[in-house]
């Protein structure tokens, strides 16, 4: 069955995106932050396909998604660290915890397990051992020290102060790696990168910093069906509240699109999707699976035509106040996926 809302993936698009950050990653090595299902495009079909580029390091939240991947082989960190009930999941082997807590640092001993990887708080506060616990970390085989930046989109102090606090622990765990920048990060300068980066939002063209604009390319273009086209006379309202009032007649397409699939209600009245050249504005409310378009301007379009909506991240998190990161996330399963 043939869905009505499609994603088109840009693989090309993917693959620079990894390339021009792994150049700006200098001697590390750069690695890939696939969680939240690759950020909603797909994990294993992103793993994959970065795989096949020379990304040796790949990085999710919990052990289900490293459990989605482990079909593909690949190395995968568990950023969430290894609760009671993940460690039949962590001892098979098939990925690392990045252990967090004192608490998992005991689990991980106590069973034997393997190399892991150990995340340091170093100012942030979310997840991470903080570096007066470091002493917990003696006898465990370290593969990866991380640590991870709160401000690295902005020009913040916290930035350096962080850099340092995480670079003064060099060689005082047998960790074989340091790795602290995610995407932002990358773009921070070489003081940033030590072992090995983590981007995640860039890769999925997302541009969280200036230095990344013009050099990361777009990889997500949704498109949605026209299912019906009508017209609607002057004084007329379209939509939910009946929030949008035509001035003049106008032609208008419901398109097969809404705040379910993670276009967001706030992209009412802002938002827009083009039709060749032809700018199509978003009109009165989204609704839960419809959008309405004013195409007046396009007399040809019709039933069964599909619509790209203007998708571009940082023009759809300024038009929608959503952030690149929810924008990616929040693209629902209901789109068919198709990787060019
Ligand atoms: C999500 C995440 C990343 C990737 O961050 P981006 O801002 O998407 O590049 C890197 N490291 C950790 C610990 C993360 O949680």
């Amino acid at each position: 069955m043939s869905a009505p809302l499609r994603l088109r993936l840009d693989t090309q698009a993917l693959i620079d995106n990894w390339r021009t950050l792994d150049r700006m990653s200098g001697t590390a090595a750069c690695g890939a932050a696939v969680k939240a299902n690759g950020y909603g495009l797909g994990a294993i079909e992103v793993a994959e396909r970065l795989a096949g580029a020379g990304c040796r390091d790949f990085f999710v939240a919990n052990w289900a998604e490293a459990q989605a991947l482990a079909p593909i082989g690949l190395p995968v960190s568990v950023l969430h660290g290894v609760r009671a009930e993940d460690m039949p999941a962590a001892l098979s082997g098939f990925a690392r915890p990045v252990l967090n807590t004192a608490q998992q640092v005991a689990r991980w001993k106590a069973a034997g397990g393997g190399a892991c990887d150990v995340m340091i708080d170093t100012g942030m506060n979310r997840l991470g051992l903080s570096v007066d616990e470091l002493d917990l970390l003696a006898g465990l085989q370290i593969e990866t020290l991380m640590s991870h930046l709160a401000c690295a989109d902005e020009d913040s102090p916290m930035n350096e102060r962080q850099r340092v606090a995480f670079a003064v622990l060099a060689g005082r765990t047998g960790a074989r790696r340091m790795s602290l920048a995610n995407s932002a990060g990358i773009a921070l300068g070489s003081d940033y990168h030590f072992d090995l980066t983590r981007p995640g939002l860039a890769l999925y063209g997302g541009v969280p910093r200036s230095e990344f604009k013009g050099t990361v390319r777009q990889v997500v273009a949704p498109e949605a069906q026209l299912l019906q086209r009508r017209r609607v006379a002057a004084g007329a309202t379209v939509g939910y509240g009946a929030t949008w009032c035509a001035d003049q007649h106008a032609e208008v397409a419901i398109i097969n699109l809404g705040y379910a699939d993670g276009y967001f209600r706030s992209f009412s009245d802002r938002g827009s999707a083009c039709f060749g050249s032809t700018m199509l504005p978003v009109i009165g409310r989204v609704s839960m699976d419809l959008v309405a378009l004013d195409v007046s301007a396009a007399a040809t379009l019709g039933e069964g035509d599909w619509i790209a909506i203007d998708f571009g991240l940082p023009e759809a998190s300024a038009q929608s106040g959503m952030s690149e990161y929810e924008l990616l996330t929040s693209l629902s399963a209901r789109f068919a996926r198709y990787w060019g």
